[in-house]
């Protein structure tokens, strides 16, 4: 046939993180005994208030329609999130419930981007960002944070980036891929230049709880009116309540920006799942203490993992005080020999580290960094310690 298929669904490259589980999970099925870093969600069960929460709004036949935007119950429980948690003050209007923080920030790009229009996503990026924006006729527009900025972007370099056509920025923190936390200081560069180019601040902060060491999370919308009035901050359950299956995000925006999202929502998926809402809603207003529970564990792995890497050969981190995940720069591998064969580039390091010696990491070139991969330390602390043990054996053998 020669009816030409969509250039914007061509130009979308499939998720790489995505591909590498899925080559782990073939290799298991084989009898291998793979060690996964590739895993972009927590290891552990869903809180069980949580799937109590789920199984009553079956039994109660909580299974209908609810409203596209969510269901009251559970923006109540966000904007009392939000208050508590984030500083932040947004009504129920302000509110829109979707189907995963993907999804909101799909949402977002949806409501304020026109054709052309530019966003600027500072590199290490999710490598999700630059397709979202893609997808919404957007037009990414990469900068980079180097390892000297604790790959953070500077206001300055924010700045320089902005042009006519700019309409956001993409703020991250805490970081996927690199685990860094802006301070507020670093935060309130970023939104005095936001404010005076008058741009968008879209701020993910997916995993506002998974937070160590003595810093905290800050909101960048609860430092000021002028900034609260131009940032979108978009959030979930996925990652802090290890509810990754169940697909709820949400956002927090002006009223303006809200019912936009809710119209493109009502036509595209309408409400999110009636009985993941009620879930959600028992996650955000029960119990807190699985959160810390499990942050304590990540904690713990964390510092695992930074001590092996600080021990072994060609490869350094930065300390990550968020997140799940250690940023390893393995530039000195470039160019080594394995067996022989000369290793070319840290994607080519991840095949042998897969093939040979059953361990799967992401090489972070989809990124925005070539020469660093990712680590996640959302597996048991055994299968850290195995997985590790490899790694360095890997880099002991190299010539
Ligand atoms: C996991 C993740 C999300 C959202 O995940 P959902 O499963 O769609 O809720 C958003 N941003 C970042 C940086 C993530 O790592």
């Amino acid at each position: 046939m020669s009816l030409e298929l969509s250039k914007k669904a061509a130009a979308v490259k499939p998720s790489s993180t995505l591909a590498i589980t899925a080559r782990a999970k073939e290799l298991r099925a084989q009898g291998k005994d793979v060690v996964g870093f590739g895993a972009g969600e927590p290891d552990f069960d869903t809180p069980e208030n949580i799937c109590e929460a789920a199984i009553a709004a079956i039994t109660e036949g909580f299974t209908k329609y609810t409203p596209a935007s969510g269901t009251a119950e559970l923006k109540e429980a966000v904007c009392k999130k939000f208050r508590e948690f984030n500083h932040l003050e947004y009504g129920p209007d302000q509110i829109v419930i979707s189907n995963g923080g993907k999804h909101s920030l799909t949402n977002i790009f949806a409501a304020i981007l026109n054709p052309g229009d530019e966003v600027i996503i500072p590199a290490p990026y999710w490598l999700s960002y630059p397709e979202i924006v893609k997808l919404a006729g957007g037009v990414p527009v990469i900068v980079t944070a180097t390892e000297q900025q604790d790959f953070k972007l500077a206001a300055d370099d924010l700045e320089r980036a902005i042009t006519d056509r700019t309409k956001a920025v993409i703020i991250n923190s805490p970081n996927n891929p690199t685990g860094m936390l802006y301070t507020e200081e670093e935060l309130r560069g970023i939104a005095d230049v936001a404010v005076r180019k008058d741009i968008y601040v879209v701020s993910d902060e997916i995993y506002e709880h998974l937070v160590y060491g003595e810093q905290r999370h800050i909101s960048i919308a609860s430092l000021g009116k002028e900034i609260y009035d131009r940032t979108i901050t978009c959030s979930g359950l996925a990652k802090s309540y290890s509810m990754t299956g169940w697909r709820i995000g949400y956002t927090g925006s002006s009223r303006e920006i809200a019912k936009l999202m809710g119209s493109v929502q009502s036509h595209q998926t309408s409400n999110p799942n009636s009985i993941a809402q009620k879930a959600a809603a028992e996650a955000l207003a029960g119990p807190q203490d699985s959160v810390e529970v499990m942050r304590a564990e990540f904690d713990r792995r964390r510092k695992y993992v930074m001590e092996r890497i600080h021990d072994m050969p060609l490869v350094s981190a930065v300390e990550p005080k968020g997140a799940f995940y250690v940023f390893v720069d393995a530039s000195q591998v470039i160019g080594k020999k394995h067996g022989g064969v000369t290793v070319e580039s840290v994607s080519g390091m991840a095949d042998i580290l897969i093939n040979e010696y059953d361990t799967a990491v992401v090489p972070c070139g989809d990124f925005g960094f070539e020469n660093h991969l990712r680590l996640s330390y959302a597996i048991s602390h055994d299968m850290i310690r195995k997985g590790m043990d490899r790694i360095e054996a890997f880099l002991k053998e190299l010539q």
